[in-house]
């Protein structure tokens, strides 16, 4: 039988509901989880390891870390991983995962719920049984299992605050999809390198830098831009509108910004408010003359997957000592696919 590792990392699948709400409650979780579902052991044969017991919203890179710690450890013991994650965060959390194993050969499947596992109407049943399922296949991804559907971790975004079917990858296709038989659509799978078949991947942990996010929206006081201390931010991602248009006229005119920008060598982004589709800066004059100031495009990457790859770029470069230069190739590259 198939060895899954599953990883409790909190989230809404883990918590208790109350009358006014849900709250985290350690002592009660661990219980829930095996005496509600004991079908799971005929899936596969399972441990678990209860790393962190958060709302995925208290998650972060230092998380991350600690994550890719344990996979790295257990690796060779397990056939594949299962992640309980609360949904505010795990498209983050898969992406930054995703940079950080290259030449991954075994699922590791991050999933959770929308309601507690607690309440006898909930997702929360079917998300992990589908999931344990998933991490005995032979997918080599990082990938989120929800509502019947397996994505790619770092195309994938939270879609829905109240819906079951929380997630989508605007920009690709799923990996598999779960009716009365699980249908792998392999076409859609990432090739590891044969360069890994014999010495397993390479983990690279490490997520740093100052990243600021501004969202542009109409009548956007530019003169706000003036007080931010551009000197102790790493990279700036600007989320403009559709193909990656800004203002340029008058007193709403982001050009001197990005002239200050320029100027400060600083890393600048921009990508999306739209999910659907790339940013393309070639297509508007207002890109145009962004790309002129050395502005980076998203492409058709997820803000999760620009965040959490920009601030592993970041942690991986710096550490060399290397320059912006190399962090904007590595950002423009695709690395596990996450870009087109
Ligand atoms: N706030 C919760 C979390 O992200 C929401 C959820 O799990 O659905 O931890």
């Amino acid at each position: 039988m198939k060895r899954v590792l599953l990883i409790q990392t909190g989230g809404t699948i883990a918590m208790q509901a109350q009358l006014d709400g849900v709250i985290l409650d350690p002592d009660r979780w661990s219980d829930q989880l095996y005496k509600q579902i004991p079908s799971l052991s005929v899936i596969a044969d399972i441990d678990v390891e209860p790393l962190l017991f958060e709302d995925s919203s208290d998650l972060h890179p230092h998380h991350w870390d600690s994550l890719l710690k344990l996979i790295e450890q257990r690796y060779s013991q397990y056939d594949g991983f299962v992640i309980l994650h609360g949904t505010d965060t795990m498209a983050y959390t898969a992406s930054a995962l995703s940079f950080g194993i290259d030449g991954l050969d075994k699922p590791v499947i991050l999933t959770g719920s929308q309601v507690p596992l607690s309440r006898i109407r909930s997702d929360a049943q079917r998300n992990l049984i589908n999931s344990v399922e998933i991490a005995t296949s032979d997918l080599p991804e990082v990938a989120i299992c929800f509502n019947d559907h397996v994505y790619r971790g770092n195309r994938a975004t939270k879609m829905s605050i109240g819906d079951f079917d929380a997630f989508a990858t605007p920009n690709y296709p799923s990996l598999a999809d779960i009716g009365l038989d699980i249908d792998f659509h392999k076409k859609n799978w990432l090739v590891t390198s044969p360069e890994f078949s014999t010495k397993g991947p390479r983990f690279c942990s490490g997520f740093s830098g100052n990243i600021l996010i501004l969202t542009i929206h109409p009548g956007f006081q530019t003169n706000q831009l003036e007080s931010i201390a551009l000197e102790n931010i790493d990279a700036l991602i600007i989320r403009a509108y559709g193909s990656g248009n800004f203002p340029v006229k008058g007193e709403y005119s982001w050009i001197p910004f990005l002239h200050r920008c320029k100027d400060m060598d600083l890393i600048t982004v921009i990508t999306s408010q739209a999910n659907h589709d790339a940013v393309n800066l070639k297509n508007y004059s207002a890109g145009r003359t962004a790309l002129d100031f050395g502005v980076l495009s998203s492409g058709d990457m997820t803000l999760e997957a620009s965040v959490t790859k920009m601030m592993w770029l970041i942690s991986a470069h710096h550490a060399n000592d290397e320059s912006n230069l190399q962090i904007a190739q590595g950002f423009q590259e695709n690395l596990r696919g996450e870009r087109s």
